[in-house]
């Protein structure tokens, strides 16, 4: 890949400044690409770029943006093994789950494109006789879409399909540290057949110009972002002034209850696959672990013994299950955590160290870690881990568990395992999250909603929800 990783009006760039940065495979430290350095003035011109192609794409029949998606979803289907190995390179993911995250994250867009055709209006019975009532359904606008380096193709996707969905335009700053995987989808977009200035990419070191012009240029509409809770917090303020939409995905701090009548192997393989999955640094993943005291040793052991069978290693690697963090900050956070409980009086069942020997020595390793006797005291059970690091704790009654799992500002994504119908039903009414996973640990699907409660955000992506928040609802009173 060169450097020329801007895209606006249909053709790649350098940036203004002509400077690049690195991207890192975080296995090995080793430089995998480069990419454009792209700042504020390359922003305002992709920003004009999409405004300027705006009006044709809004005005085109549905099912002829819906083809561009289906085309889109196409490519992204038969280019599977090579998405999959950028996003490896740069993300450090096994290269199972970035397959999976390639047929995920093509599923939002065939969804978006099917969706497109069904964007209906409404009429609404009149009270005045002479009058006639019209809902219509427009685009918003300009979109500035921001996106993480955790999914680095599905985030981009989940945004940008229905997005051009809905009829907007697209302005696109993927994370720093997975550039690359986003520029093959706005590449791969392109040879579908999206006009120019209909998506468009800025590639960036510094987040901070790039985002300042998207929430100060006027000719941006809404900014759809997903990202930490504080950095969400800063748009939102950013964007009062000029009281630009907003959707927010944002963190979490994910509960996972194992109830005593559950299946305790069902349990186990669930919480396994939601706590490890992506090394931890999902943000759905379960942060805080709570077991019913009548067989909290039992899962324990159970558990564990999974979680010191995990093959940790290079993403590349067939058979690896975890890779490393995303870099040198993530590791540092992590091992802060895993401190700070021992200190609170954790017992560690496994893992608690950083992983240096043989082929792990360059890159970001820890090893996938179980935390017994956690408590309310710790770091770990209070803000996101993002990382491989299990913390369990005991309960004693469900209305316990109900209110330790929703005593935190989070509300993304919560879990509990049991057989009892009846306590299905009441807890996922009672738990305040947008997201639950009664005895399921992978929630996420392209067509259902996928947002927070709280501090977790704003707005839903996936399915028909998603398409709503690209599309501004418009009242015609018609006098006949
Ligand atoms: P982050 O630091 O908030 O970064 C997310 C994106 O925001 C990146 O593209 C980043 O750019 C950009 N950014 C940072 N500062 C900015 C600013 N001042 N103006 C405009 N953009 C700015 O989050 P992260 O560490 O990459 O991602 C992990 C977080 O995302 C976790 O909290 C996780 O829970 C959350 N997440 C949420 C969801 C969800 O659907 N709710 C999904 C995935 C992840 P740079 O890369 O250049 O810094």
């Amino acid at each position: 890949m060169s450097a020329r990783t801007l895209f606006h009006r249909g053709e790649w760039a350098a940036a203004e400044s002509g400077r690049t940065f690195a991207v890192h495979d975080p296995a090995t430290g080793d430089t995998v690409g480069e990419a454009s350095d792209g700042g504020a003035v390359d922003t305002a011109r992709a920003v004009t770029a999409a405004h300027d192609a705006f009006p044709a794409w809004a005005a085109l029949p549905a099912r002829e943006r819906s083809a561009v998606l289906m085309r889109w979803n196409a490519l992204l289907l038969s280019r599977q093994e090579e998405v999959a190995r950028t996003l490896v390179a740069e993300n450090g993911k096994p290269i199972k789950e970035a397959r999976a995250e390639v047929a995920y994250g093509a599923g939002f867009v065939e969804w978006s494109a099917e969706e497109a055709k069904r964007i209906y209006g409404e009429t609404i019975p009149f009270s005045v006789p002479g009058k006639r009532h019209i809902v219509l359904r427009q685009p918003v606008g300009v979109t500035g879409a921001i996106t993480p380096w955790n999914f680095p193709l599905a985030m981009v996707t989940r945004k940008v399909a229905p997005a051009l969905a809905a009829g907007c335009t697209v302005v696109l700053k993927p994370a720093e540290q997975t550039p690359l995987t986003a520029a093959i989808a706005i590449k791969l977009l392109a040879e579908a057949g999206a006009p120019p200035g209909v998506a468009n990419l800025v590639t960036g070191s510094d987040p901070a110009p790039i985002g300042h012009t998207l929430l100060t240029d006027p000719l941006v509409r809404k900014i759809t972002f997903t990202g930490s809770t504080e950095v969400g917090k800063l748009l939102m303020r950013g964007a009062a002034d000029q009281v630009k939409k907003l959707s927010l995905e944002l963190g979490g701090c994910a509960p996972f209850l194992v109830f005593a009548d559950a299946d305790l192997e069902k349990a186990a393989e669930g919480l396994l696959w939601c706590k490890f999955r992506n090394a931890g640094q999902t943000c759905i993943c379960a942060n805080r672990i709570y077991v019913e005291e009548a067989i909290y040793d039992e899962f324990l052991k159970r558990f564990t013994e999974k979680v010191r069978a995990i093959r940790v290693g290079c993403g590349l690697a067939e058979e690896t299950q975890l890779g490393p963090l995303i870099d040198a900050a993530a590791l540092a956070k992590v091992e802060e955590h895993v401190d700070d409980a021992r200190r609170h009086g954790a017992r560690v069942f496994c893992g608690g160290r950083r992983l240096t020997e043989g082929s792990l020595a360059r890159g970001n390793f820890y090893e996938p870690t179980v935390l017994a006797s956690a408590s309310g005291a710790m770091r770990c059970m209070r803000e996101e881990t993002f990382g491989p690091v299990a913390p369990i704790a005991p309960f004693r009654t469900e209305d316990e568990a109900v209110r330790l799992a929703n005593d935190t500002r989070y509300g993304l994504a919560a879990y509990f395992y049991t057989r009892d119908v009846s306590r299905v039903v009441r807890l996922m009414e009672r738990l305040e999250y947008g997201i639950i996973g009664a005895n399921d640990p992978s929630p996420a699907v392209p067509q259902a909603p996928f947002g927070g409660f709280k501090e977790s955000g704003i707005g839903r992506e996936g399915g028909k929800f998603a398409l709503e928040e690209f599309l501004e609802v418009k009242h015609v009173c018609l006098g006949v």
